[in-house]
């Protein structure tokens, strides 16, 4: 079985119908590149920064640290593009305590619902410029996409584009060589997922974080053990959620990925095909057991199929839909 999912990293990852679907890599420090790159991934569709972050202390990464580590990446992965996320600092992944901020968070009670990703980013404006120009530098070596996490409102997203601009204009003023890139927004916060027109007007693409988008669509702390079994991806609003931000996005002609665990799940790989989902992002060992279901699948079968899923009352139902539908249609 394992050389038979070696076999696979080749071959070209397009379903019976013919389209073409782009299974990539998630990752988290630069030497990952390696394994994506092995796993026959067609690039990076995560890489989650702040990995070069944690357990630092308070000797964090200056712009020179950070920019050879993004670079390092971009070299890696040979010319594939590496979609690389600004820091999502803060609730499961904290720093160890040393601004004001950060011992802010470690006092609150619901860490999840508190100062994490890009709100600890734009409280902290001078450590997030510095990771903007570490990342517009490595783009000039290659084809780097910048994206960014827990995005939920208008003012959000117009601090976070401020940054962006500000950060552009000072490299360009000190004579750095830096190069644009694509920007896109995680949808992981059901309030961007209920409002995305906004962020399709505001950003290149979009990667849908379904971790964060299921823990707080459910209001399950999926850390808390009690309530761990609730914690449930078929749940018919995060379904309708994922499906409606698919639709939407490739109605607006952008790009859209999954990069949460569903992604890398084999599980859901026919029903997000039939959502109209091309892009998927998983840690390199799941990309060939997706790509194996990649290729048996027939598109235009699972589309028809969506709508009675996404009807369904309750998780097991939806479950139950898909299976029987599939089993239909065989
Ligand atoms: C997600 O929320 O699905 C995601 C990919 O981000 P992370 O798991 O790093 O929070
Ligand atoms: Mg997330």
């Amino acid at each position: 079985e394992r050389s038979r999912l070696a076999r696979l990293r080749h071959t070209p990852a397009v379903t019976l119908d013919g389209e073409r679907i782009e299974l990539l890599a998630n990752i988290e420090l630069p030497e990952d590149a390696e394994p994506a790159l092995e796993s026959g991934a067609a690039g990076v569709g995560l890489f989650r920064s702040e990995f070069l972050f944690m357990g630092r202390g308070d000797n964090l990464p200056d712009e020179e640290e950070q920019y050879n580590a993004y670079r390092r990446a971009v070299e890696g992965m040979k010319g594939l593009p590496v979609t690389i996320r600004t820091v999502d600092i803060g609730a499961d992944k904290p720093l160890e305590g040393m601004t004001p901020s950060e011992l802010r968070h470690e006092s609150v009670l619901n860490p999840a619902l508190g100062l994490r990703a890009i709100r600890w980013s734009l409280s902290e404006p001078s450590m997030f410029r510095r990771q903007l120009r570490a990342l517009y530098r490595a783009a000039a070596h290659g084809p780097v996409k910048v994206l960014i996490p827990m995005l939920g409102s208008l003012q959000e997203i117009r601090q976070t584009l401020e940054q962006i601009h500000h950060v552009q204009r000072q490299l360009t003023e000190s004579g750095k060589v830096w190069a644009p890139c694509e920007l896109g927004a995680m949808i992981e916060v059901p309030a961007a997922a209920m409002t995305l027109p906004l962020f399709l007007r505001h950003f290149d693409f979009l990667s849908i974080g379904t971790n964060d988008l299921i823990q707080y669509t459910l209001a399950i702390d999926r850390a808390d053990e009690a309530v761990a079994h609730l914690y449930d991806p078929w749940h018919p609003a995060v379904l309708q959620l994922l499906a409606n931000t698919i639709a939407q996005a490739r109605a607006a002609g952008k790009g859209v990925s999954v990069c949460g665990e569903m992604a890398g799940d084999p599980a859901f790989t026919e029903l997000l095909l039939g959502m109209g989902l091309r892009s998927f992002s998983m840690h390199p060992t799941q990309v060939a057991s997706v790509k194996q279901r990649v290729l048996r699948v027939d598109t235009r079968r699972m589309q028809a199929i969506v709508p009675d899923v996404l009807s369904a009352d309750e998780p097991e139902q939806a479950c139950q839909q898909l299976l029987s539908s599939m089993g239909a249609s065989l």
